[in-house]
């Protein structure tokens, strides 16, 4: 049996580059950032470009300390194996990415069980997550942790309104549940809608950023919480092999991108409305209009799979992603300006035979 690797794009170098804002490349600026910075032992704690960018986060989310992770998936993964135990059930949006993108990790390293629920556009409410907590007997799972997507990735980088983290952090808290939230893209959505990252991370036990997608640094994520948990993340950190050494290029990296590279995602977040505002009237294509930086689109109606779709956009240059049969995504980012974003639609606009 083979694992093939993810289908990404099918031209190595497509003029517009939509599958992800993963592909982000460090800049001159940044990368002379990293050549300066001081350096030391990471896993000693003796690196002082990574204690930086610690304390950094941890500031922004207004927790106590914070740890430097190699990736997000770490981030989700360390969470759980300090919020649960093996058997614990742990409730997210049924698309998201700790359930549906992390191959299973939750299952194979931590032994939970991972319960998926519905709502529009990657949330739910009280009402829904009220649902799913069974009456605590000997048969039902213990529903130990809460996980929310700020933004939600497959709820097409939708923002949570803070009045409804509020309410659903409410009832899980009642319900003697742990809250984690994924901020993959937080910052997106904190562009999006002016609430501070500090307020959507209120309620939650633990919260992490991700420096590599439309940040532009090329590694990195750093997970916070209070000084207990990050204690015992440590611990989990050292015994998956996540403890580093001299990382601190990669934490100036991320502080770079903290400096620089917030307040443009405005731009990323607007050439993610002005294409889909482009490709919205396109006859039987479904388009949801983002919050942020990611374009949803369901191609049913066109006669398209989502790849035959991809791969004719792709011969015009531009390359999205297929993420299931009818689904597609388009991701904007840093190195895709509005004219790139025009030459977009346009390829949209002649594939689907509009003009
Ligand atoms: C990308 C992503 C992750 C995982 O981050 P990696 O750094 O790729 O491991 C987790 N959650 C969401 C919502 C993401 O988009």
């Amino acid at each position: 049996m083979t694992f093939a690797p993810r289908p990404v794009a099918t031209t190595d170098r497509p003029a517009v580059a939509l599958y992800s804002d993963t592909l982000t490349l460090p800049s001159e600026a940044m990368k002379r950032a990293m050549f300066d910075a001081a350096l030391g032992d990471e896993q000693a704690g003796l690196d002082p470009t990574v204690n930086e960018l610690c304390r950094r986060v941890a500031a922004l989310f207004g927790k106590e300390d914070a740890v430097f992770l190699p990736s997000g998936t770490m981030c989700n993964q360390i969470a759980m194996l300090v919020h649960c135990r093996p058997g614990d059930l742990v409730l997210a949006h049924e698309d998201a990415h700790v359930l549906a993108h992390e191959a299973a990790a939750g299952s194979a390293l931590g032994g939970v069980l991972i319960g998926g629920l519905r709502g529009a556009r990657g949330q739910f409410d009280s009402a829904t997550l009220t649902g799913a907590i069974r009456a605590r007997s000997r048969y039902a799972p213990i529903p130990r942790l809460l996980v929310i997507e700020q933004t939600s990735h497959l709820g097409g980088g939708s923002v949570w309104p803070l009045e409804r983290l509020r309410d659903v952090a409410a009832c899980a808290r009642s319900n003697d549940m742990a809250l984690h939230m994924d901020g993959a893209r937080l910052m997106n959505g904190v562009i999006s809608s002016g609430v501070s990252a500090s307020d959507m991370a209120r309620d939650f036990d633990s919260v992490w950023l991700c420096f590599s997608k439309g940040l532009g640094a090329p590694f990195g994520a750093v997970l916070a919480g209070s000084s207990e948990f990050i204690d015992v993340a440590w611990r989990w950190k050292q015994r998956l092999g996540g403890a580093m050494r001299q990382v601190g290029m990669y934490a100036a990296a991320c502080i770079f991108a903290l400096d620089h590279n917030v307040q443009r995602l405005v731009e990323d977040n607007a050439n993610a409305s002005r294409l889909a505002a482009g490709i919205a009237d396109l006859p039987g294509l479904a388009v949801q209009q983002p919050d942020t930086n990611i374009v949803l689109f369901r191609t049913e109606g066109t006669g398209l799979t989502s790849a035959e779709l991809r791969d004719r956009l792709a011969a015009e240059g531009v390359s999205v992603t297929a993420m299931d049969h009818f689904l597609g995504r388009a991701v904007t980012h840093m190195h895709v300006d509005r004219d790139g974003i025009d030459l977009a639609i346009g390829a949209f606009r002649k594939v689907l035979g509009a003009n």
